[in-house]
């Protein structure tokens, strides 16, 4: 379970996270969707506390961080926190200098302290669930942008996070490597994953959402399942925006 409480953050004088509430079972997926600079990559930035919150509590099964009244967590804490979540982003951000099996590696040895052995055996299992063991030895520059995005999801899933984060996993692919993408995405849904997903893709969205939220202005206008927020919303602002969509 997920839970976020009054969260904000606030870049100089530009408040751009309002005080945001919102929970996420374990197990369920949540899209995050809403126009351009209304903060949904900034609240998965802080979920991952790549942003630090400048006000606000999260928790995170059984942890919590508080960031009320000025109180600022150790880096200790940060770090420890940090490790419950995996970010999947929009531009892959694999080391370039490495193989897709030492990029997945790669934080399983250095901050879970595995060994290379343990750390190899699980990397190469990663692979395979996302269809890529055979390009185990291939560098991000032999890839595709479609095989990179599922290098970097196995990635993610390497340091047995507890909850994934995805910042528009596709929107950075060809057309015709979407599919593979989010055919990844959807599986790990079906073994119940828990994960915040940010993404313009509605059709995706409604699919492998459990619950929608809608962002705007640094506030959740509206949340609730596909079906009421994609087909029903109940915010004028919310129906403005799917209008554009279509
Ligand atoms: P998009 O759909 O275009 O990715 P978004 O909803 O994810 O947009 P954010 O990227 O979270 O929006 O940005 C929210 C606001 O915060 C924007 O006004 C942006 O300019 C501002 N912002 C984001 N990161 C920073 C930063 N590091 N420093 C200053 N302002 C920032």
């Amino acid at each position: 379970m997920i839970e976020i409480n009054d969260l904000r953050l606030s870049f100089g004088s530009n408040e751009v996270l309002k005080g945001i509430d919102l929970s996420i079972e374990k197990g369920q997926v949540t899209v995050i969707i809403g126009p351009s600079g209304s903060g949904k990559t900034t609240l998965l930035r802080c979920i991952n506390l790549l942003e630090i919150p400048t006000e606000g509590i999260l928790r995170i099964g059984d942890s919590a961080l508080s960031f009320r009244e000025g109180n600022k967590p150790g880096r200790g804490d940060i770090l420890a926190f940090r490790r419950k979540t995996g970010m999947v982003f929009q531009s892959y951000n694999l080391f370039p200098h490495m193989t897709a099996l030492q990029n997945v590696m790669e934080a399983q040895v250095i901050v879970q302290k595995k060994s290379r052995a343990e750390a190899k055996e699980r990397s190469m299992e990663l692979l395979g669930k996302v269809g890529l063991a055979g390009k185990a030895d291939s560098y991000p520059h032999q890839l595709s942008g479609g095989q990179q995005q599922r290098v970097g999801i196995a990635r993610a899933m390497g340091i047995g996070p507890e909850l994934l984060l995805f910042d528009e996993p596709t929107s950075a692919l060809d057309p015709e490597l979407v599919g593979e993408v989010l055919k990844v995405i959807k599986e790990l849904a079906v073994e119940g994953m828990t994960m915040a997903i940010v993404t313009h893709e509605m059709k995706f969205a409604s699919q492998v959402a459990d619950r929608i939220v809608f962002m705007d202005e640094g506030i959740i206008m509206e949340q609730g399942s596909p079906n009421e927020v994609l087909n029903h919303p109940a915010q004028e602002r919310t129906r403005q925006f799917l209008s554009l969509l279509s």
